[in-house]
């Protein structure tokens, strides 16, 4: 006991330890502030299924003022750490809702999907059905053009409360796809009990999926079992179009990624929906 406290002491003042824990402490000022500020923007990835774009993924970015862009990967985690996923999951809700209202009263755009990441700690607060309700109404948006990416660890971490969350909002339209599908957990017995709409095929099984065996039994395996189950089934990571072609051999429903976009500004999304 007593060494293992020297240790922690020990490591306590270690000159690297306290630099890591000060930019810890520096970037989720930054993050408060930066939320205030209006330094957080949804950038769009546009969803494709065979013949035209139905929807797209927002994906957070953040214009550091002097970091420049800081990648959600560097941000997200501590977010869920810190708490401030909260308010920032909330922002985004917001700032996808006002989107899609904004495209309901414009013809060329009011068929498109806007597709939200939602991390754990902000599904299972207990405000999270609430925020999300708050977030359409105050924007006037259709729930049914709403839809929720969640993760397998998500949705094992408390499955009551999990499924209950999704009746609430299925309920009124919103949509559910899990992401990354394969690289988590997830029981088949509990795929059949959650009210899913959609799987997305992890990108790490798309990127070799013409090359490596494994990965297009996955890939394939995948599609059956979202068939099979009566859901949607989606590809990221697509980046090149022998990769979309066999994913469409497959009867894959819809794909994303860099052979037709990266995440885009508002206005190059529109463009890009625009040029069709
Ligand atoms: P994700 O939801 O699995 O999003 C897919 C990631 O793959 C995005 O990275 C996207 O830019 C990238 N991507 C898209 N197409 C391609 C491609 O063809 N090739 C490759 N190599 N990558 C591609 P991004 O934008 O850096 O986001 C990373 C992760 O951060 C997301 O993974 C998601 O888990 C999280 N994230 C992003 N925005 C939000 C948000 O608003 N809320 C929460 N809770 N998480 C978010
Ligand atoms: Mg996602
Ligand atoms: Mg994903
Ligand atoms: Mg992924």
């Amino acid at each position: 006991q007593a060494k293992a406290a020297g240790r922690n002491t020990m490591r306590f003042y270690d000159p690297l330890m306290q630099a890591a824990v000060h930019r810890r402490a520096t970037l989720e000022l930054d993050m408060r502030i930066g939320l205030e500020q209006g330094q957080f923007e949804l950038f769009y990835q546009p969803q494709k299924d065979r013949d035209r774009i139905i929807g797209c993924e927002a994906l957070l970015r953040w214009h550091h003022p002097q970091g420049g862009f800081i990648s959600p990967a560097a941000f997200i985690p501590l977010a869920e750490e810190t708490g401030l996923i909260l308010p920032l999951g909330e922002w985004v809700l917001r700032a996808a809702c006002t989107q899609l209202a904004c495209w309901a009263q414009d013809p060329e755009f009011a068929h498109l999907s806007i597709a939200v990441n939602v991390s754990p700690r902000q599904f299972h607060e207990p405000g999270f059905v609430d925020h999300v309700l708050a977030a359409l109404a105050g924007a006037g948006a259709d729930a049914s053009r709403l839809e929720l990416e969640l993760t397998e660890g998500l949705l094992l971490q408390d499955i009551e409360d999990t499924i209950r969350k999704m009746v609430q909002l299925k309920g009124y339209g919103v949509g559910f796809s899990l992401d990354d599908f394969g690289t988590g957990y997830s029981s088949l017995a509990y795929l059949k009990r959650l009210p899913l709409d959609q799987l997305k095929i992890d990108q790490s099984f798309v990127r070799d999926v013409l090359t490596d065996p494994n990965d297009a039994a996955i890939a394939r395996t995948i599609v059956g079992l979202g068939i099979s189950l009566g859901l949607r089934v989606i590809a990221e990571g697509v980046e090149t179009e022998a990769q979309r072609a066999f994913l469409e051999r497959h009867h894959c429903h819809a794909w994303q990624g860099y052979l037709l976009s990266r995440p885009l500004p508002v206005a190059e999304f529109e463009a890009l929906v625009r040029a069709g």
